[in-house]
């Protein structure tokens, strides 16, 4: 008998933007045209920032941008995330064109492919359709498991969503991680807050919005400025 494989103890739940890749305007441009698509005019220039929020956080602060009511933004709130996962299919040629995968994302996620001690699936607030778009725009999506993934599909509230994934993990692979063994890695403070609400760890880099300094004072437990040394984002998300 050969042995078998140990059990997997590293769940690894990575954010999209601005830690694994840049989608570029595009993906900023889709929130509009949808919005638009929907309410019959287009939002006027607005300063609706994306870092760190789900997808339907953002279409519903672009429409209260539009002097629309919280009741009735909930209410179109379906047609318009409808609306955006075919805006940003739309766009996948100026996403490759415009986007690119962030240094070091893609040697980490294929080292990390390969380890049996380690799972690996997104943490994010795109709906799970843009999550995988923006992934498969560069090839990404072979490395993760997105079966398991939590997104802005799943809930609005990103502080929900370590638990989705955790609860997601132990239904589909039959037993359960626990909080410590589990790591978040973003790009914002956000990321942070839902790793915490969680319980779980988290590593921030420093290639999305925020720079290594700004994250640095963050309390994350680690903090490095890109994915780029290998060895050490393995050591660190395999580490004790
Ligand atoms: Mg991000």
């Amino acid at each position: 008998m050969p042995n078998p494989l140990p059990r997997p103890d590293r769940l690894v739940l990575w954010d999209v933007d601005g830690t694994l890749v840049l989608a570029g305007p595009a993906a900023q441009t889709a929130f509009d045209l949808a919005v638009g698509s929907v309410i019959g005019r287009a939002p006027g220039p607005h300063d609706v920032h994306m870092a760190g929020k789900t997808d339907p956080q953002i279409a519903l602060e672009i429409l209260a941008s539009m002097a629309i009511s919280e009741p009735e933004a909930r209410r179109h709130l379906p047609a318009v995330l409808e609306a955006l996962e075919k805006e940003l299919e739309a766009a996948t040629y100026l996403i490759r064109e415009h986007g690119r995968v962030l240094p070091g994302a893609e040697p980490v996620l294929r080292r990390l492919a390969s380890d049996p001690r380690v799972v690996q699936t997104v943490l994010t607030g795109n709906l799970a359709a843009n999550a995988r778009l923006k992934l498969a725009a560069f090839g990404l999506d072979r490395w993760v498991d997105l079966e398991l993934g939590a997104t802005g599909s799943d809930d609005g509230d990103r502080l929900a969503l370590v638990a989705v994934a955790m609860a997601k993990a132990k239904r589909r692979l039959g037993f359960a991680f626990e909080p410590q063994q589990v790591w978040v890695v973003g790009d914002t403070p956000l990321d942070l807050i839902a790793a915490r609400a969680g319980g779980t760890r988290c590593l921030l880099v420093g290639t999305g919005r925020y720079g290594y300094q700004e994250l640095a004072g963050s309390g994350a437990d680690a903090v490095l400025p890109d994915l780029t040394d290998t060895e050490r984002v393995v050591a660190i998300l395999t580490g004790p």
